[in-house]
């Protein structure tokens, strides 16, 4: 790990909106998948979540793409499963949905807690999402073709999200909590080494401003001795 390296950790650390986030319905094509993580991660979403079959999750999370190293995507059984607890939290959800009652994109509000509903290939965002969101957006088309490409819908609004957020001022200081930014921070530079803690329920140890242990000797002779600080997993 370089020190510019870890420095970009961190900057990109200081972008993430812990109350943004996206939810699929149902998309299923890895291709997909892997381009809204990247778009995801490029708007600061550090998490996500996919309503979708266990199988096609594992054969999305089998192509290992960069992005996501940098994206939590979490499995859900459904869209309701998804969506409830964050509704729950005070997030408002924006279903993209294309009917003739859905709003310009451009007129919503993403400075609030903000899911984004992201709907299946074919069938589109289902009843139930449609259900539990607070509003239905769209991206005006003026073509001959219906919809976009679910990954291309996913840029077009993060690209307008983040125009807002920009201008909000909520990527001009850090969002993360101490705990959440320094956790996150510790697995991206030691990937490894967290793997280990995690499996030994250990805490993780300070890193220095390289992202090296502060003092690995001492660290590892107190793992061997068992005196390494705990914490539980
Ligand atoms: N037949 C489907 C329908 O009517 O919803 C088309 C699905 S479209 C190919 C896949 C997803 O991309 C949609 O569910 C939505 O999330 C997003 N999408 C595509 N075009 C969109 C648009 N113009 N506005 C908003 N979202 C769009």
């Amino acid at each position: 790990m370089t020190a510019a390296r870890f420095q970009r950790l961190r900057q990109v650390l200081e972008y993430r909106q812990p109350d943004l986030t996206i939810v699929t319905d149902n998309v299923h094509k890895v291709r997909n998948l892997s381009a809204i993580v990247r778009t995801a991660d490029a708007a600061g979403i550090g998490t996500m979540y996919c309503a979708m079959p266990d199988k096609d999750y594992k054969a999305f999370k089998g192509t290992a793409m960069g992005s996501h190293s940098w994206v939590s995507v979490q499995r859900q059984p459904d869209v309701s499963a998804a969506l409830r607890p964050l509704k729950a939290t005070g997030y408002q959800i924006l279903a993209t949905h294309l009917a003739d009652d859905s709003v310009d994109f451009r007129e919503a509000d993403y400075t609030r807690p903000t899911v984004i509903l992201l709907g299946a290939e074919k069938l589109g965002v289902s009843a139930a999402g449609c259900e539990l969101a607070d509003m239905h957006i769209t991206i005006p088309m003026r073509g001959m073709v219906q919809s976009f490409n679910v990954s291309v819908a996913a840029g077009i609004i993060l690209a307008e999200v983040e125009r807002q957020r920009q201008l909000a001022g909520l990527y001009s200081e850090r969002r993360l909590d101490d705990q959440a930014y320094h956790r996150t921070l510790f697995e991206w530079a030691q990937p490894r080494l967290s793997e280990y803690c995690r499996e030994n329920g250990l805490a993780y140890p300070a890193l220095n401003e390289d992202g090296e242990l502060v003092d690995g000797l001492a660290w590892q002779h107190a793992v061997r001795e068992g005196s390494a600080t705990t914490f539980d997993w």
